[in-house]
């Protein structure tokens, strides 16, 4: 049963790590769990994948389980907000007795709602405009209370929900409207009308709208075709200010900025890649269809060149190991052999890393005799202005030669770079590493840290991580109550 009087726990990022968290605290306890989620769309970075390593499963598969988990999680104890940011962490100290939340330091014309404590699971609904009260489960009497922090308040910021759950996904808005904007789920490879989906498996499944694109009340044409009244262009952004218990810090990772690393040639030279789009072009629902085809003349990938550790082991980019960027490549080189059946692949390498039970999948790909290896960092790559093609200047180590490879495409095995939340902590001093991970350095304060935001990695040890910061969660829940 849920305490109601208990506070939640607030889950920064819902990718995978950030649900697996949620569903871990709230199936081994009866604590509610809160994330906040930039996205439109709850899932990740996993959901821009085509498939996943080992298994090669669609990327849906495994967030499809973790939604029928989430619905049906007692009570409604998961909810969530999208389209948000976290804007301000204050601590609540302890033995401060009970303590009230402020609403009123929103900024002017900000909109302040509480989070209504009947919320079913899903995405949250705010209350009535104006309402100037948190009355969110809980708001801690201060007592019982050993060493440690009593919790935080926190604020919320949500962009407006333009639309709401009346869409049926009918797609009539998007035929009529005029605008365009880029869509950054295929990494900015097409367009799309500036009212959208973000991908088939979105959750919470309806339609978005682009404001910085959207021509709003000069237009209105989507609200014209919308036979469902879902669409509200007048629809503001919205401030919710709850008080939690504890934090998990779930915010995952974005690619290394390829363009950083100049001798590699991406933006500059159209055939080089990085691995993020490769997943998008390979995938079925990307901006090609599926069709492994090359950005500059459509023609299909025959000779493709991975290049690994694009940015990553390297002082002047990424200091560290990525942790998967050598299995992203084979599971690459296994799309583009079985897509395009002539085609060759070649990995340029420094080590291949698949530790532990990844050794099968390395043999796998590896057992492909149009998969070739060279180790050797490339150290340029020029493009013939004519055909397109690239070429590769490497030394193979292993015969000891210099060598310059022809590909008509590169792919960029760029590193991941972890998400830091832009928030306010006043006084809150949370621990990072030197290259922006959040390492368990801020247990005692109740703030946890879980998937690529703790460490690169793949899906499975995010998933472990996440189990580990749930059960620090209850940990630190459990020594509060003395
Ligand atoms: C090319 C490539 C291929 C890969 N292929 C595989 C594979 O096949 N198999 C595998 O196991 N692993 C694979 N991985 C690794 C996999 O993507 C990660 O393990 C996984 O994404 C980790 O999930 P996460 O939830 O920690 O992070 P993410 O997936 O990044 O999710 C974090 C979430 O937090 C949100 N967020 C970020 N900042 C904020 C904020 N300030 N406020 C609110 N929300 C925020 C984000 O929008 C996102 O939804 C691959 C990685 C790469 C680079
Ligand atoms: S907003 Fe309306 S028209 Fe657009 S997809 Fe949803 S239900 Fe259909
Ligand atoms: S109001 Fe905006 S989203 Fe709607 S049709 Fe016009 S430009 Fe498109």
């Amino acid at each position: 049963m849920n305490k109601l009087n208990e506070r939640p726990v607030l889950i920064i990022g819902g990718g995978f790590s950030g649900i697996s968290a949620a569903l871990e605290i709230t199936e081994a306890s009866s604590k509610s769990v809160i994330i906040v989620e930039k996205n439109p769309y709850i899932g990740g970075r996993v959901l821009q994948m085509y498939k996943y390593f080992p298994k090669l499963c669609p990327s849906f598969c495994g967030f499809e389980i973790n939604l029928r988990r989430i619905k049906s999680a007692d009570e409604g104890r998961i909810k969530f907000l999208v389209s948000s940011e976290i804007e301000e962490v204050i601590k609540i100290q302890k033995n401060s007795g009970k303590v009230a939340i402020q609403n009123g330091d929103a900024s002017a014309g900000e909109k302040v709602s509480s989070l209504p404590a009947d919320a079913s699971a899903g995405n949250i609904r705010s209350a009535d405009a104006g309402v100037n009260s948190n009355n969110y489960g809980n708001t801690g009497d201060g007592t019982n209370v050993n060493d440690y922090v009593n919790g935080y308040k926190v604020k919320i910021k949500q962009k407006p929900q333009y639309i709401n759950d009346n869409c049926t996904i009918c797609g009539e808005c998007a035929k009529v409207c005029p605008e365009n904007r880029l869509n950054d789920f295929n990494y900015n490879m097409d367009t799309q009308k500036a009212i959208y989906i973000t991908n088939i498996s979105a959750y919470p499944s309806k339609f978005n709208i682009d404001a910085e694109v959207c021509k709003f009340d000069s237009c209105k044409k989507c609200e014209a075709a919308c036979k469902y009244s879902a669409i509200n262009l007048n629809a503001k952004e919205e401030i919710f200010n709850i008080e939690v218990e504890s934090i998990v810090v779930a915010s995952g990772w974005k690619p290394y900025d390829a363009e950083k690393i100049t001798n590699l040639g991406f933006g500059k030279y159209k055939n080089v890649i990085t691995n993020v789009m490769m997943e998008r072009l390979a995938a079925d629902n990307g901006p090609t269809g599926g069709k492994i085809i090359r950005p500059s003349d459509g023609k299909e990938a025959k000779n493709v060149a991975f290049v690994q550790c694009a940015g990553s082991r390297n002082e002047n980019h990424l200091p560290y190991c990525s942790a998967i960027c050598c299995l992203a490549s084979l599971k690459q080189s296994i799309y583009l052999r079985e897509k395009n059946p002539e085609s060759s692949s070649t990995i340029f390498y420094i080590d291949i890393r698949t530790p532990g039970r990844y050794e099968k999948f390395y043999n796998r790909a590896s057992s492909d005799e149009k998969t070739k290896f060279v180790k050797g960092i490339v150290a340029n790559i020029f493009e013939d202005e004519l055909s397109g093609d690239l070429f590769l200047e490497a030394e193979d180590i292993l015969s000891g030669k210099k060598i310059k490879f022809r590909a008509d495409m590169v792919v960029l095995a760029a590193g991941m770079v972890p998400n830091r939340p832009a928030i306010k902590t006043g006084d809150i001093k949370i621990g990072y590493d030197a290259n922006g991970f959040l390492f368990n350095q801020n247990d005692n304060l109740g703030i946890f840290s879980a998937g690529v935001a703790k460490n690169p990695a793949d899906v499975y040890s995010s998933v472990q991580a996440s189990t580990g910061a749930a059960l620090s969660v209850l940990q630190f829940s459990a020594n509060k109550r003395g």
